[in-house]
């Protein structure tokens, strides 16, 4: 997506072969403009596929999700990172290794927001190994639901994820596919590959 990857070059940081920044648009501040022009992407990319719901990771993937779903009409629902006093009855949760922590946390999913006859589209800001992606994949098989794919804004390409969620038979659909990162340097397959 152009608008995707020229706002990547202008305000993105690589701060090292594995880690892009992007607080000023994505991560912290949020881009509105850009974000509903991202939600009628997948929304173009995903329409036709019988969607009943969107799915995404707090936080970063609330706000492409959100318009996703407002240009799907359908409902978004954000699987939890953190414990919740509140949230205690019929959860379905798994553990997922965080790429930019290095540490672990328990995806949670309450039953009762997914039925069996529900078509979800997995949206989350990165791709890199694909644990994240992965994670959310086992709790909504566990809860009954097919996945009709999962959207990536931006997927690092050099790292394992897509190949791990093609290997499980997933439509993967990135916005901005990153080829290599160095310091000052951003590059991008190019969106016909
Ligand atoms: P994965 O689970 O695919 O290994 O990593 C994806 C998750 O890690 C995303 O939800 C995202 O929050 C975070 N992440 C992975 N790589 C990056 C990165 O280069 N920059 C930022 N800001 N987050 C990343």
């Amino acid at each position: 997506m152009k608008e995707l990857e020229e706002k990547i070059l202008k305000e993105g940081h690589a701060l090292s072969e594995n880690i892009l920044k992007v607080d000023s648009f994505i991560n912290h501040q949020v881009d509105p403009v850009l974000m509903q022009q991202i939600g009628d992407a997948f929304a173009g990319h995903f329409g036709n596929k019988g969607i009943t719901k969107v799915v995404t990771i707090e936080s970063s993937g609330i706000a492409p999700a959100l318009m996703t779903a407002i240009s799907l009409n359908v409902p978004m629902i954000i699987l939890k990172k953190q414990p919740s006093k509140v949230l205690n009855d019929n959860l379905l949760q798994t553990v997922v290794t965080s790429f930019t922590k290095g540490t672990s946390y328990e995806l949670t999913l309450s039953h009762q927001f997914i039925e069996e006859n529900d078509n979800v589209l997995i949206i989350d800001d990165f791709l890199a190994n694909g644990e994240a992606a992965s994670g959310a994949i086992r709790l909504l098989s566990e809860a009954g639901a097919s996945i009709a794919g999962v959207g990536i804004l931006i997927e690092k390409s050099f790292q394992p994820g897509r190949d791990k969620l093609i290997a499980q038979g997933v439509d993967v659909y990135s916005l901005a596919r990153v080829s290599r990162l160095a310091k000052g340097v951003i590059e991008f397959i190019p969106e016909e590959c």
